[in-house]
């Protein structure tokens, strides 16, 4: 077991302190000795290893309980470095001009300098550029290239909160530098610009319709909405059930009074049947459930804010020992289809639709 050092720095809005700067700069040499740290990003929590050490990136599938065949995505601090562990092309270069540093990760060729075992054996690479501050200092102290998944045990929702990371990973790596709660809440949207027309393969904040502002033609891949499309997913880690709370959970989406009127008769049902139930509602809907537990995860007037909450309200249900969880179902366009693919795959694409 490692001491698991915790570690409190800024959040995103301000610059880390000449401390927190110290204590970054010491994280960053645990990452060139090839440690292990978990770190704050824009989007979720990142466990952070060196990702030109195939050893470093070995310990992360071994601390994460993550099968070795899914890549990691590596995260730079400036464009210089692109080259480095990717063969840079002309779509590569406008969506950097456009989306970095920022929740954007792009796939392409890899070099030779990045070890088979951060991509999962592929020859392709996955490369992000964070804008969080804390990130980008760390980054820079530990040598320019850091590989990290989301610091959460494989299949588990993702860290928005520092504590959660510890849940998964204390003693298992040997620091967490605490940032408080992240902004966005959701993983990167990825892009694989190595077919043509450039392909998403998972959504985020950053949509198809803010790509193909940038580039002429953007595909998205079919497995990110549908189940039954008979296709594999194109990101490797997508074909895995993931974000999922313990809880069983199903959506429930369609006309807005018949979905109160199901979840409430089911939590009853349920709940006499000796479930421990709970409902994930909107600021609208909040006071319509009788449930044991009943959770708002943000207003349907403000899809960021859904995005933001999700994870947190997915563990927060697990801390409460919830077993069966009942959830409304979102619009899925824009932003909107990064969260109706994350709550899809939390539910094991468990849907009941009410006309
Ligand atoms: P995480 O870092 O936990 O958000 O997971 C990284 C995601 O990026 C997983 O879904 C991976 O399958 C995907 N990914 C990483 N590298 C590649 C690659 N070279 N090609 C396709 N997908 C990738
Ligand atoms: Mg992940």
């Amino acid at each position: 077991m490692l001491q698991t050092k915790i570690i409190k720095v800024s959040g995103e809005s301000a610059s880390p302190t000449p401390r927190q700067e110290e204590a970054i700069r010491c994280a960053g040499e645990i990452l060139r000795q090839g440690g292990l740290v978990a770190f704050p990003t824009e989007t979720v929590y990142g466990l952070g290893g060196d990702a030109l050490n195939k050893d470093s990136s070995r310990k992360i599938y071994e601390a994460k309980g993550r099968p070795s065949d899914n890549p990691l995505i590596v995260h730079i601090y400036r464009m210089e470095d692109l080259p480095v562990v990717a063969q840079v092309n002309d779509a590569a270069v406008k969506i950097a001009e456009a989306f970095w540093p920022g929740p954007l990760t792009m796939i392409l060729p890899k070099t030779e300098r990045v070890p088979a075992e951060t991509t999962g054996g592929l020859g392709t690479v996955a490369v992000r550029m964070p804008s969080h501050p804390v990130a980008q200092k760390l980054i820079a102290c530990a040598g320019g290239f850091v590989a990290a998944p989301s610091a959460n045990a494989s299949g588990k929702p993702s860290p928005t909160l520092a504590k959660y990371v510890a849940e998964d990973m204390m003693g298992k790596i040997e620091m967490i530098l605490d940032g408080g709660e992240v902004g966005i809440g959701l993983e990167s949207t990825i892009i694989d610009l190595t077919v043509s027309p450039p392909q998403i393969l998972r959504p985020g904040y950053i949509t198809e319709a803010m790509l193909q502002q940038v580039l002429e033609e953007v595909d998205t891949d079919v497995t990110i909405l549908d189940e039954n499309s008979g296709q594999a997913p194109r990101a490797p880690g997508m074909k895995y059930r993931h974000y999922a709370p313990k809880g069983e959970l199903t959506i429930v989406t369609g006309d807005a009074e018949k979905v109160v009127e199901y979840i409430n008769l089911h939590a009853k049902q349920n709940s006499m049947s000796g479930e421990k139930v709970g409902v994930i509602a909107t600021e609208e809907t909040l006071h319509c459930y009788q449930a044991q537990v009943v959770k708002s995860v943000g207003s349907r007037m403000d899809e960021s804010s859904i995005a933001h909450h999700l994870y947190r309200v997915l563990r927060e249900l697990d801390d409460e020992q919830v077993t069966c969880i009942y959830s409304e179902g979102f619009t899925a366009e824009g932003f909107g289809q990064a969260i109706m693919n994350r709550l899809l795959k939390a539910a094991g694409h468990k849907v009941i639709t009410l006309e």
